[in-house]
């Protein structure tokens, strides 16, 4: 009888304690993303060192539905699948494209946004006009991205960088030709980086879901319910001023 008292008491401590480690409790909603991707998350605010954006008012309106206090977790692009995978995460709000191969591992959302890639090159830069003028240059991407999957298709000369501001810092120093990103962040850097300019290609369109784990149907009618109804009372459309225009 002593023992197994034990026993329960120590599963109890061993469960706070795991639940302690990953920052996890009923009442709290992880969210996980790369805050280094504006208007969509960026570090900023008042403090500095706030993580605001698109993607995290969406993630807040989301927990308040739940009934849930948001946590945010940031973190590098390339690691979030692994993240909500192994629990540390609920899910991931971080302009994730919707594509085949990630949703083989995880389950999406219905799309909440359109995008796109676009070209950033240095203004002087007119070699560049057609998705075929791509082919063997020296392109700079987002470890992990869409951008980074389709530039290796383009060229093998390819270096990818933990943020696309690293990615455009490469290309303001001339070590690369161009940086393939996606449309909204390519135009935040480029309102800060007037020696750059904006080239369009006729590139697919994307579309950004948020990721649960797959299988986590309850969180992810939850999810699409919230983006349903920000999309019927406005208040999406108040996020798109807010944060685009
Ligand atoms: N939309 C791109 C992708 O999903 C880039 C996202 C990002 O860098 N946050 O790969």
């Amino acid at each position: 009888m002593k023992q197994s008292i034990a026993g329960l008491v120590s599963v109890g401590l061993a469960s706070v304690l795991l639940l302690a480690g990953c920052g996890k409790s009923d009442d709290v909603l992880v969210v996980g993303t790369n805050a280094t991707f504006p208007p969509f998350e960026y570090v900023g605010g008042v403090s500095g060192d706030e993580i605001q954006g698109f993607d995290i008012d969406l993630a807040k309106q989301i927990a308040k539905d739940a009934g849930k206090t948001l946590k945010v977790e940031n973190m590098n692009f390339d690691s979030l699948i692994v993240a909500l995978n192994a629990g540390k995460i609920d899910f991931i709000a971080s302009g994730m494209t919707i594509t085949p191969e990630r949703q083989a591992s995880v389950d999406f959302s219905a799309p909440y946004y359109e995008a796109t890639q676009v070209v950033l090159v240095n203004k002087d830069n007119t070699s560049i006009n057609s998705i075929d003028d791509l082919k063997g240059k020296h392109i700079a991407v987002q470890l992990g991205s869409t951008g980074d999957i389709m530039a290796k298709t383009y060229s093998q000369k390819v270096t990818a960088f933990n943020t696309g501001f690293e990615a455009v810092m490469e290309l303001k120093n001339n070590k690369v030709d161009l940086v393939l990103f996606d449309s909204e962040p390519a135009i935040s850097f480029l309102n800060k980086n007037p020696q750059l300019k904006m080239v369009e290609l006729e590139f697919d369109a994307e579309f950004y879901g948020l990721a649960v784990p797959k299988g986590q149907t309850e969180l992810l009618t939850t999810i699409n319910n919230s983006l349903k109804t920000m999309k019927s009372n406005g208040e999406y459309d108040a996020l798109v001023t807010k944060y685009m225009k």
